[in-house]
């Protein structure tokens, strides 16, 4: 039985769906107005880790994750770039797609950006006006904060004690503005020379809250199964989105909040954040680490637990990957003396570590006690391929076994090709031949340098090329 710490309730639930075998999942995505750094990677692996799991149990996953396109960083970052807020976005989304797709995170079902939701939007404040949990006020829209009942309950937090942190983080923009300092933004009035959209309120645009709650909503009906993101939204966004929703629909916003725990950095810990500086960009790590790493070494951490980001861990990592892809590799070079046919005994071992990985994983996702079993899957795989005789049946269903269960992980185990044969090689010199000939040195170096890589090593001499083994 799958189990899921919700934030709302304080403890671990059965994980039940609205509907039987789809699981409805929205996971709050980046402001585009840079590269995403370990911290935002961390919460994209966490969820997509939690997809392919709920995908292995047989679910069908819808995953929305949006971009937050249009806000007060975005607008200061293009204009520091001479660019426009569109084109800011636009090459910062492409960034996203590339490292994420480096650090092997499934694209998800849809993207959506707020800029392409402003009608849906505008009819979504609307509709809270009219209700009366908000209220126009000199070109902004607010929400009033106590109308809703159940305000500061995600973040187990008293409206009182809410109300006192408040007073203190009124911008100066919303003095005078606001019925009660608790209250938050919906729609924002554009400042001169700011991007902007036609709306009953004049001229302006989305805040950040609402669009979540917008686009959540539109694209996966009015009650989701699972809302992830990092801790640090748990308040106010998260808070915000539940008032908004809630309000709006009158039915239960989330079924059940996720959040995954920080990444911390440094001999004390700290918690990476850009306002601290002291972030890290996938971008840069990606060009000296092993993306394969990186991404193994964030997704065996449980979601809830904080990531220690260091490069001794990611030597860890490192090296436990390289465990699991040799176990792989033996059973690979096993196949050649293979006798046909299948080992009862493997088949049933595999069924018990599969059963014993999703007992593992059941409880909150939890990919250490997870990956614990996979090692043991590494040694039991590892034995076998020492076997004096080996069955080609039983070699398959390991490498299939161990294939699967770290794809949850979001690695691809493939058979690496160590062994480079006489006929590959002399190949090679045909094509390097062909290439002098046409005097595409650059092509005929790109081989030489190749077979180097791999141990051999050419020699040109008037009879032709030779060549040796190092
Ligand atoms: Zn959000």
């Amino acid at each position: 039985m799958l189990t899921i710490y919700n934030t709302l309730t304080r403890k671990k639930e059965e994980f039940k769906p609205l509907h039987p075998g789809v699981v409805n999942m929205y996971v709050c995505g980046p402001t585009v107005y840079n590269y995403i750094h370990i911290g935002n990677a961390r919460s994209a692996i966490a969820f997509d880790t939690v997809r392919r799991y709920l995908e292995f149990k047989g679910y069908k996953v819808n995953y929305v994750s949006n971009f937050t396109d249009v806000d007060d960083k975005m607008i200061k970052e293009a204009n520091a770039e001479g660019i426009t807020v569109p084109q800011l976005a636009d090459k910062f989304i492409k960034a996203f797609m590339e490292d994420t797709t480096a650090i092997n995170i499934e694209p998800a079902t849809m993207h959506p950006r707020a800029t392409e939701n402003i009608p849906e939007i505008i009819a979504f404040v609307q509709k809270l006006i009219d209700n009366g949990y908000a209220y126009e006020s000199d070109g902004d829209v607010y929400y009033r904060a106590r109308k809703f009942a159940h305000y500061g309950q995600l973040s187990g937090q008293s409206i009182d004690d809410l109300e006192v942190g408040a007073s203190e983080h009124v911008s100066e923009d919303e003095i005078g503005k606001k019925e009660d300092p608790m209250d938050f933004a919906l729609w924002k009035a554009a400042k001169p020379g700011e991007i902007n959209w036609e709306s009953p309120w004049g001229k302006g645009r989305p805040g950040w809250h609402i669009e979540c709650s917008v686009m959540s909503t539109k694209y996966l009906g009015d009650t989701l199964d699972i809302h992830a993101g990092g801790q640090d939204l748990e308040f106010p966004h998260h808070e915000n989105e539940i008032a908004q929703s809630e309000a709006a629909t009158g039915k239960p916003f989330v079924r059940y909040w996720m959040h995954n725990g920080f990444v911390t950095i440094g001999k004390d810990n700290e918690k990476m954040s850009k306002s601290l500086h002291n972030f890290i960009t996938v971008h840069d790590i990606i060009k000296t680490v092993d993306p394969q790493v990186l991404r193994f070494f964030m997704a065996t951490t449980q979601y809830r637990r904080p990531i220690q980001y260091s490069d001794a861990n990611l030597t860890d990592a490192k090296n436990n990957l390289n465990h699991i892809q040799t176990a792989y590799d033996n059973l690979t070079y096993r196949e050649k003396d293979a006798a046909a046919g299948n080992d009862e005994a493997v088949d049933k071992q595999l069924a018990d570590f599969t059963d014993r990985f999703i007992t593992a994983m059941d409880d909150d996702i939890n990919v250490q006690n997870g990956i614990a079993v996979v090692y043991e899957l590494v040694k039991a795989a590892n034995t076998y391929a020492q076997r004096p005789t080996v069955k080609q049946g039983a070699l398959q269903a390991y490498k299939d076994k161990l294939a699967q269960l770290i794809s949850i992980f979001g690695i691809k185990l493939v058979a690496q090709d160590n062994e480079i044969d006489d006929d590959k090689i002399k190949a090679l010199i045909e094509e390097r031949n062909e290439a002098r000939r046409n005097k595409d040195f650059a092509r005929s170096d790109q081989i030489r340098d190749e077979l180097k890589k791999q141990g051999i090593i050419l020699e040109d001499t008037p009879q032709g090329t030779r060549y040796k083994k190092e």
